[in-house]
């Protein structure tokens, strides 16, 4: 089973901003309000970055003006204050590829989308989040024709026998929205207890005691099919006894770590894996295209979100100048502009 590409037509747009982590996100509220519309690229199948994906939980006391915010309600607070200026968000896909296009910049994806705008910002943090892999021998032959370490779409699981591996958030979530649309779920963790949050495991108990879902112990040890198709596991429960369980797709969700990934391909100079930029404009040295963020540095960057901001603010102010080349910027207070209160949807 090979999950579908996105229908490939091009996609035309103001901006791509690849990575939806809090600058990318800040980044398609300022361009908006400079009336430059967005397409977000992200290979986490949610907004947030390292904020929802490393420290969810965990308070954030220097985002001026919020005493103290985690990093989940940060990501949240952050979606709704884009959400009027509708950005298009592409999750689950990793920006891949990046080249010049008719005078502008063609952005392209693993899932095959292409997007091309006049600008593109690279908002990557420390890189694409990338699946950790279980340590299991000849894993590689069942990789994206029935093992997958993301779900893009839902449907292409619809009467599938699935096998879930690991005990936290994202094997819990999965196993829970993939229940009504599989054959069968089956979760394999190695103990009986989850990293996930608490309604989860609770859903998934209920499940498990309705026989809606089979829930095992223990870790896999090998993997049995032909031409990358799985038909079965052998795992090892916690005494060490060996049990075949049979399923036809295998879903490994054993967190994720950060890796520069394609952005080191686009052609830019990266020294120590970041790239270099001028702190007026956070352009690079390819016109059009930009760095802000954690992925960028310059004389005394430092990495945090209200950093990550200001360079939004500033980076939307030149990249105004690639968008609407024949019209003079004006700089307006949003406490003041009509025009930002209309296009924010709040009274003038
Ligand atoms: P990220 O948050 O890293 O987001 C980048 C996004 O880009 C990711 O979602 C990634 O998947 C995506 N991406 C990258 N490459 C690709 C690609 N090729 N294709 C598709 N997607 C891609 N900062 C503070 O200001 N205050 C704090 O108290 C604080 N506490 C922290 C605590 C911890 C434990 C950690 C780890 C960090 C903390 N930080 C804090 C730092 C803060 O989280 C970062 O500065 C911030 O997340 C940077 O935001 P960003 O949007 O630049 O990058």
């Amino acid at each position: 089973m090979q999950e579908p590409a996105s229908p490939s037509e091009t996609i035309h747009t103001d901006a791509v901003i690849v990575g939806a982590g809090p600058v990318g996100l800040f980044a398609v509220f300022q361009l908006g309000l400079l009336d430059m519309k967005c397409h977000v690229v992200d290979i986490l199948d949610r907004p947030g970055g390292q904020c929802a994906e490393l420290y969810p939980e965990k308070p954030i006391y220097d985002i001026p003006g919020l005493v103290e915010v985690t990093g989940q309600e940060l990501s949240e607070r952050l979606v709704r204050q884009a959400a009027p200026l509708g950005p298009v968000y592409h999750f689950s896909e990793m920006a891949t590829g990046l080249e010049r296009q008719n005078g502008g910049w063609q952005l392209t994806t693993d899932a095959g989308t292409r997007l091309q705008a006049p600008v593109v910002v690279i908002a990557a943090g420390g890189g694409s989040f990338q699946p950790k892999k279980p340590p299991i021998a000849g894993i590689e032959a069942y990789e994206d024709i029935s093992l997958f370490y993301a779900v893009r779409r839902m449907e292409a699981f619809r009467g599938r026998n699935i096998l879930i591996l690991g005990g936290g958030d994202s094997a819990l979530d999965w196993t829970l929205n993939l229940q009504p649309v599989a054959r069968r779920v089956c979760l394999l963790h190695r103990r009986d207890r989850f990293r996930a949050m608490p309604d989860s495991v609770n859903r998934l108990r209920k499940l498990v005691d309705e026989g809606a879902v089979d829930l095992r112990i223990g870790q896999v040890e090998t993997l049995h099919g032909e031409g990358g198709m799985i038909e079965a596991v052998t795992y090892k429960d916690s005494e060490g006894a060996a049990h075949r369980l049979e399923c036809d797709t295998l879903l490994p969700f054993f967190g994720l770590s950060m890796k520069l990934g394609p952005v080191a391909g686009w052609g830019l100079e990266m020294p120590d894996g970041l790239i270099p930029v001028g702190t007026e404009t956070f352009e690079t040295e390819l016109p059009g295209v930009f760095a802000i963020g954690d992925i960028n540095t310059y004389p005394g960057k430092l990495k945090l979100i209200l950093s990550g901001f200001h360079e939004a603010a500033l980076m939307a102010q030149k990249a105004f100048a690639y968008v609407h080349p024949d019209e003079k910027l004006v700089f307006q207070y949003t406490t003041s502009s009509t025009k930002v209160k209309k296009k924010l949807g709040v009274a003038a």
